[in-house]
């Protein structure tokens, strides 16, 4: 999307002159012109007139406007926040909560995080895999979160269903599930360059309902054992 910068001449500000305060044009001569042709029209559906819809309506209320140029409604340089998905509620995912809610806590400003989870619980690998004799196969003092080393593992090779005990209650301290949707999975992602977004399909796994969301940022951390 472009948001056009005019002067008090009428015509686009030079880039170099921008000082980050623009509004919308209010009148066709602020149009800019396309190859010297006469400005295109702000809608498209000729049912304005003199700035206000035949509805009564004024063009700052009316969002049906189909105007070509497709202006931005914000000031340009207004901060706006991003939307990161993340795929998957195991270490991978949960990293990432704490990378946002913790580590780079200035983040917490300009992202909004969700973490988007097929199972009705967190742990990943360690949920789905119980079966008997489940265990690390590295020693388990280098198996954990970084940010919180577990001095109580009760073996060298820490069992499945240790690991998982720690890891929700590493999740709990620190509130990493905060951003969590749970019976979430992700079943198709479509990238639209106009946009610059992820048009997301969600599917929730209790109803089999399907949604669409969107976002900036698309994370994987869906792991390769579930
Ligand atoms: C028996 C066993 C021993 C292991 N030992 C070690 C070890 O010693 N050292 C080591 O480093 N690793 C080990 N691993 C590997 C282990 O998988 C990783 O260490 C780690 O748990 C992977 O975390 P993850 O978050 O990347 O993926 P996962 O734990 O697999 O989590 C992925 C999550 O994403 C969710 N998900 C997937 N697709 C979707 C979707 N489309 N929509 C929504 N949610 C989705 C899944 O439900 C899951 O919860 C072991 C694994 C097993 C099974």
């Amino acid at each position: 999307m472009t948001a056009f910068v005019m002067d008090e001449n009428n015509g686009p500000v030079p880039a170099a002159k921008q000082h980050c305060v623009a509004r919308a044009p209010e009148s066709e001569a602020e149009l800019p012109k396309i190859n010297g042709a006469t400005p295109v029209k702000p809608i498209s559906n000729g049912t304005y007139t003199n700035g206000t819809h035949t509805n009564g309506t004024t063009k700052e209320h009316d969002h049906r406007t189909q105007d070509p140029f497709k202006l931005a409604k914000d000031f340009a340089c207004t901060p706006r926040r991003i939307k990161v998905f993340t795929i998957g509620a195991g270490f991978s995912g949960l990293l990432m909560a704490h990378k946002f809610q913790h580590r780079f806590s200035e983040m917490e400003e300009i992202v909004d995080h969700t973490i988007l989870e097929a199972h009705h619980e967190v742990g990943g690998t360690w949920l789905v895999n119980n079966y008997p004799g489940v265990q690390c196969d590295v020693p388990a003092h280098i198996y954990a979160f970084p940010f919180d080393p577990n001095p109580e593992w009760t073996r060298f090779y820490a069992s499945g269903a240790e690991i998982l005990e720690y890891f929700k209650k590493t999740v709990k301290k620190w509130n990493l599930d905060r951003d969590l949707q749970l019976n979430t999975k992700v079943v198709g992602a479509i990238w639209h360059d106009s946009e610059g977004m992820w048009e997301v399909e969600l599917e929730n796994t209790r109803t089999e309902e399907k949604r669409k969301e969107w976002c900036h940022v698309l994370v994987s951390g869906q792991g390769v054992l579930v």
